[in-house]
């Protein structure tokens, strides 16, 4: 039997009517060089001629990022390929809920793809307040604004995490490291929490420092590798300081916390960041 229908109209306790019974998401899609992606909707449809997202229902099974994607290339005709997604927000009415997904183009192209949407437009982030937008869209949109653009770097201080939890680890350094890295390769794919606003979630640009006998760990799809030659603690505060993005650093040395902190970075600590890990 396949699932009901997503297509629906859902009461939501806030007293609005919300279109899809699983939740709806939209594509916030960033190209640094010409804004942010505006869909205006088409007469018919709810909140007709104003200006939003391109997104809709959540469809049963399907992740709000998936869903952002499909209804961008329904509406929009922009290709998955085309973007990486970033961040992602959440408004929670209970039973019902919209996912936010941020995400970064790169030279996609968009035009009118469906009847759903009468014009599609790159807005420079400033001007937004300045078009009719939907409720739901103009109401989200100041927390949004300040994600524009943004993302998060993870470091990982691979001595510190892997030295953190007494498994043996110190019998075979190398493949203690390796594991740490296919974990946080699949972190990647499922991302994190923002450490300081719960309804957003982060796929971070992942970077592992190792050194000593883990320092020829290799890369793998989601997770960059930096060794030290020498100290782990200067190569983490020298790959913290070329950072532009806003970076979060995986340590428990009370040292190295002091140094990254002083350039504007925040801290994870192992255990956290472990529960996390044996989560997925
Ligand atoms: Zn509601």
């Amino acid at each position: 039997m396949s699932p009901p229908s997503a297509s629906v109209f859902v009461r939501c306790s806030c007293g609005h009517l919300h279109w899809g019974r699983y939740g709806a998401a939209g594509l916030l899609l960033v190209d640094p060089a010409r804004g942010v992606l505006l869909q205006r909707r088409a007469w018919w449809v709810h909140h007709g001629r104003t200006w939003a997202l391109p997104g809709g229902a959540i469809e049963a099974g399907e992740t709000a990022v998936k869903a952002a994607a499909r209804e961008a290339f329904e509406e929009a005709s922009v290709p998955a390929e085309a973007f990486r997604a970033v961040s992602a927000s959440v408004v929670d009415h209970g039973n019902w809920s919209y996912t936010t997904v941020l995400a970064l183009a790169d030279g996609a192209e968009a035009r009118v793809a469906n009847t759903e949407s009468a014009e599609v437009r790159w807005v420079d982030p400033d001007d937004v307040p300045g078009y009719p937008l939907h409720r739901d869209f103009a109401a989200a949109w100041p927390g949004l604004r300040d994600r524009v653009g943004q993302e998060l770097v993870l470091v990982v201080d691979g001595a510190n995490v892997v030295g953190s939890r007494p498994d043996g680890w110190w019998r075979d350094r190398h493949g203690a490291a390796e594991r740490l890295r296919d974990q946080l390769a699949e972190l990647a794919r499922h991302g994190v929490a923002d450490p300081d606003h719960a309804t957003v979630t982060w796929w971070p640009r992942i970077i592992l420092v190792v050194e000593g006998k883990a320092k020829h760990v290799t890369p793998t799809p989601g997770v960059e590798v930096v060794a030290a030659d020498t100290d782990g603690d200067s190569k983490i505060v020298e790959v913290v300081a070329q950072q532009k993005a806003r970076v979060l650093v995986a340590t428990a040395d009370r040292e190295l916390k002091r140094r990254v902190e002083a350039l504007g970075a925040s801290i994870l600590g192992p255990g956290t960041l472990r529960t996390r890990l044996d989560a997925l």
